[in-house]
Formats: C-alpha cells, structure tokens, sequence
C-alpha cells in the first residue's frame, strides 16, 4: 500500500530518507515526520504483530524475552514522570505490554496499590508474562469497555498504522484526568546518516519527534504534565558486545560510539506523561 499523505500534518511532499528491507523511509517535507511509504496493507501489519514476526528479515529477533535488568532501568523514569504525584491511580493498562517488566516496575514503584493490566498481541510474551503472575491477555481497544486511570504505551507508537486514530481510542478508554504515558523515539530531525540502525521495516512504520507528538496529543485534547528525554537506556556490558558485532554487519549502525560517548546523540528516547482533558458524560460509574 502506497502511503502518499504525511499522517501527522497531511502534506504529500516528502523527500527519500533511507531503505531497508526493500520498504522505503520518507522524510515530511513539512513536519520532518519520517514514515514508510510503501508499507504492508493493513491486514498485513495486524498479522505480522499476532505472529511477533518481521516480515522483511528473518534474522532479526522481535519477540525476545523477558529482561529483568529493564525493571530497574524502569523505576527511575517513573519517579521522573510521577514524582510527588503519585496519588489517586488505582487502575493501569500498559499497550504492548511485552514481557511485562514495565508492569512490574508499575506496581514496585506504586507499592502494589495500583491494579495493572497489559495487553499484548504476540502470544509467546503473553505467555510469558503471564508466567510470571501477570494479568496480560490481549484484546481489541476498540472494543474495550473497561476504563483506566493510565495507560501506557512503551516502544508501540512507530508500529501504528495511524497514530492520532489510536490515541483517540486510547482515550475514550480513560477516566476523567487519566492519563497516558507514551514512549518513543525522538528522532525524526536527525540526519539519515545519524539515525540509529536497524530501523525495522516495516515493523516500524513512522519515527516522530517530540514537537510531532505533542502536537498530536494536544490536538487529541491532551494536556502534556512531563517529557523526560533519555540517551538510550542504561547499558550493560552484553549490549556492548552487541555493538561491537553490529559495526561488522552491513545494514546494521552500531551504537557503540554513542555507548563510549564519543559521538553526542541528543536524547533520542522520550517519555511523555500527558492528561486526558475531555471528561466523558456518557457513562458515570
Ligand atoms: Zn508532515
């Protein structure tokens, strides 16, 4: 499917970015939105999700496993989201919820006094969280009746098909003031030559930047409490082997000299705390 219009500010003016997998990387000329523009029809993109699969390079690994070590890079980021301001939350959903370690970070830093719920596509991380005693299924948003004081979507955003749609069934699933904890890459003003490969195509379906999205959110009717920018989360010694691999393999960018902070990378990782401004009338429980 041939995407001509930029989802973000409607312009069709868009220049060459990058290639990878044989799907092609678009830069808006407008808003700088970078998104694949002969991506998978939709039933596709669904499809690929359910199976954790990437269609266009078998070797990459998507579904990976549980990491416990992401739990402790968690904690720190939610006491900048929430710090002193963690009253009143009672009910949680984290969005592709994976193997559920930002679940448990949830309910370590909320004491156990907040009920957390995920949902999650790929039926070999569902399992596991569930392994894990958590309460993660997966079912449809749209048809989801049950409301939610946050919701949270880590590492979800570039795999939409159409952000803005998304967000507004995010919060139709909220309550009064709930609120939405998004994370993603800040990365959409960056030179092709700089952004951090792979991009995962078509896995990943647009790269945004923080004005792209605060726009978006506020055009939703959101207000945005907190943005917290992060130069990649803490890194261990076995990442660094990685890297290390990564600078031999074509098609890959490592990170390694972003790691030893030769090169200055801005903070490319952003999480964004923002508050449901619409009260819903509809249903008052
Ligand atoms: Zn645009």
């Amino acid at each position: 499917m041939k995407i001509t219009k930029c989802y973000n500010c409607n312009s069709e003016k868009h220049s060459f970015y990058a290639e990878e997998n044989g799907y092609i990387l678009v830069k808006c000329d407008l808003c700088s939105l970078l998104f694949v523009e002969n991506r998978p029809d939709d039933t596709d993109i669904s499809h690929m999700h359910e199976q954790g699969k990437h269609l266009g390079d078998e070797k990459l690994n998507v579904t990976g496993r549980f990491n416990k070590s992401k739990i402790s890079e968690y904690l720190p980021i939610l006491e900048d989201l929430f710090k002193g301001d963690k009253g009143g939350k009672k009910t949680w959903l984290d969005v592709g919820c994976g193997h559920g370690e930002f679940m448990i970070a949830v309910q370590k830093y909320f004491s156990g006094k907040i009920t957390v719920r995920g949902t999650e596509p790929n039926e070999y991380k569902q399992r596991s969280a569930q392994r894990r005693g958590l309460d993660v299924t997966y079912f449809d948003l749209a048809n989801h009746e049950e409301k939610y004081d946050v919701i949270s979507l880590l590492n979800v955003y570039s795999h939409l098909p159409d952000p803005p749609a998304f967000l507004k069934t995010l919060k139709r699933l909220l309550n009064p003031n709930g609120e939405i904890i998004l994370q993603t890459g800040d990365t959409a003003e960056l030179d092709a030559k700089d952004h951090l490969r792979p991009f995962y195509l078509p896995n990943h379906l647009s790269f945004a930047s923080e004005s792209i999205v605060v726009g978006i959110l506020e055009r939703t009717d959101f207000e945005v409490l907190k943005i917290k920018k992060y130069s990649g989360l803490k890194y261990s010694f076995m990442k660094i082997g990685k890297e290390v691999v990564k600078l031999f393999m074509s098609g890959y960018k490592s990170k390694l000299l972003y790691y030893l902070k030769i090169k200055p990378y801005s903070h490319t990782t952003m999480f964004i705390r923002a508050k449901n401004l619409t009260v819903d009338t509809r249903k008052t429980a």
